[in-house]
């Protein structure tokens, strides 16, 4: 049997004291058989911080047993607020109550939590976990977290009268909380005992909210779970990154058909992940250059309605050595800046197919820097894949090729994942010697067993290539191509993996 005196040695030696103010969050079960109950811990609490402290718990709690029976204790106050309410005892009970519902959000300034912590409050989990400990969204308000949202809610006022309000800054369902107790307790603002069964919590409110708000600059995500099957979660993360990318010097870009061959559902997922521009393959599933013009202008405008742009287009055009420079294919290529120019898309992609062994001396470049010239006068960048297999393959092929172009209108779409199946290391064979032509860095990771994966995931070393451009302040498109299955759901997948990498480095 757990006495009344337990329970109050157990809350001394974490550290409560006599005036302290304090909001408990408690499981009576947890704690094993406590002698006459509920009643006998709320005494216990009320007794350790006297009435110069003030005591408040979260009001009503489904069935925290202790919250229930403290909430009609003689001498407890209960604030009003149609999802955040507290019951409050003690010194300033009056005070901390006071205008709750007048808060323009649950649990910021001017609301009991705010006001707690004002007063240098302490936190105390009786046999709970951080995920019970409402301050922390307190945290994320004042964090101003781009996850957060309006939410609003009916209730029925004092008077009896329906009543509607939009809580400002409102949580969203999932948070992984309980990740905090480790950083709470190397940092030494936490103690941590025992009353019965019960692991108590004592953790100190401002210098909690301080540090989390600090860790929060570095880590908007920190309070978010990191499974990509958790919906609520991969949606939340997908807030923080529209606002991470707007600080990059890079642009990021996606590939269409990766995504869908549907426009409308293209946009709503470029949309969801704050991505602002797209790399026009295939729509409705047809090469860009099948598509009359008045289809091309309505997905311009479908376009600019959700302010997106496209970064390029590929028209499926492939240059091999065969490749005539006659008027056909002079056409061709005038079609495709023709469709470029609709969309005023930066670059145009081409692909080098076949190999031919006397490129050096001839033919292959006389024809790149033939279309080189075409695009130079269109002011458009032609970029060139490398494609395993082909007389761009590999990266001593690639270098070559582009040095004897030499046109800033004939560039690299580096494809990290292609030089992986080539038995390069993109990072630290090809990178360095390459960069500098690099216009389009298409995000596509692979192993070198030959299979593609998940950026990040393979051997493409796709986070030190991200890395070293960003600190070269490279301003060209990152493209999602991930060479997997062409669904929405890899589209997010791949987004994520991408948002993970750019958020750890
Ligand atoms: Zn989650």
């Amino acid at each position: 049997m757990i006495t009344k005196e337990n329970i109050k040695a157990g809350l001394k030696k974490i550290g409560l004291k006599k005036g302290d103010s304090v909001i408990v969050h408690s499981s009576l079960s947890s704690i094993g058989m406590v002698e006459g109950g509920a009643e006998t811990v709320i005494k216990a609490l009320q007794e350790v911080v006297s009435s110069e402290g003030l005591l408040m718990m979260p009001y009503p709690l489904g069935n925290a047993t202790i919250a229930k029976i403290f909430s009609t204790s003689p001498g407890v106050l209960k604030s009003f607020h149609p999802t955040h309410s507290v019951a409050a005892w003690g010194k300033d009970a009056e005070k901390i109550i006071e205008d709750h519902i007048k808060s323009p959000t649950a649990c910021g300034k001017n609301t009991p939590y705010g006001r707690l912590i004002d007063r240098n409050g302490r936190i105390l989990l009786l046999g709970v976990d951080q995920d019970r400990n409402t301050i922390l969204h307190t945290v994320e308000e004042y964090a101003n977290l781009p996850y957060l949202s309006d939410y609003k809610v009916k209730y029925i006022d004092k008077k009896g009268r329906g009543r509607e309000k939009v809580l400002k800054k409102y949580p969203g369902p999932h948070r992984n909380f309980i990740g905090v107790d480790r950083i709470l307790k190397d940092a030494d603002v936490m103690k941590i005992g025992t009353i019965g069964n019960a692991v108590v919590r004592l953790i100190k409110a401002k210098p909690m909210v301080k540090l989390l708000l600090k860790e929060l600059r570095k880590n908007p995500a920190l309070f978010l779970c990191d499974n990509p099957n958790c919906i609520d979660c991969v949606i939340q993360r997908g807030k923080i990154s529209k606002i991470n990318l707007k600080n990059e010097r890079f642009t990021l870009s996606a590939v269409s058909d990766e995504i869908s061959d549907n426009p409308e559902e293209i946009i709503t997922a470029l949309n969801e992940e704050g991505i602002k521009y797209l790399e026009l393959r295939n729509i409705y599933g047809q090469p860009v250059l099948n598509h009359p013009d008045d289809i091309c202008n309505n997905l311009n405008k479908m376009l600019t309605v959700k302010g997106m742009k496209i970064s390029g287009i590929d028209p499926g055009i492939t240059v091999s050595p065969e490749f005539e420079r006659n008027e056909e294919n002079i056409n061709l290529l005038e079609n495709c800046i023709i469709k470029a120019e609709i969309f005023d898309a930066s670059y145009l992609v081409l692909h080098p197919s076949g190999r031919n062994n006397e490129w050096v001396e001839g033919k292959m470049v006389e024809t790149l820097k033939f279309l080189s010239g075409i695009a130079e006068k269109r002011n458009i960048v032609c970029v060139l894949e490398n494609t395993p297999g082909t007389y761009f393959g590999n990266s001593k092929e690639c270098l070559e090729i582009l040095k004897m172009v030499n046109s800033p209108c004939m560039r690299l779409a580096f494809n990290p994942a292609h030089f992986v199946l080539n038995g390069e290391k993109p990072f630290l064979d090809v990178s360095p010697s390459i960069r500098k032509w690099i216009y389009v860095f298409y995000v596509d990771d692979a192993l070198f067993t030959g299979s593609f994966d998940l950026p990040g995931y393979g051997n493409a070393e796709i986070k030190e290539l991200i890395s070293i451009m960003r600190c070269r302040s490279f301003d060209g498109f990152l493209s999602l191509k991930p060479g997997l299955t062409k669904t929405l759901e890899t589209f997010y997948k791949s987004v994520r993996a991408l948002q993970r990498l750019l958020e750890t480095m």
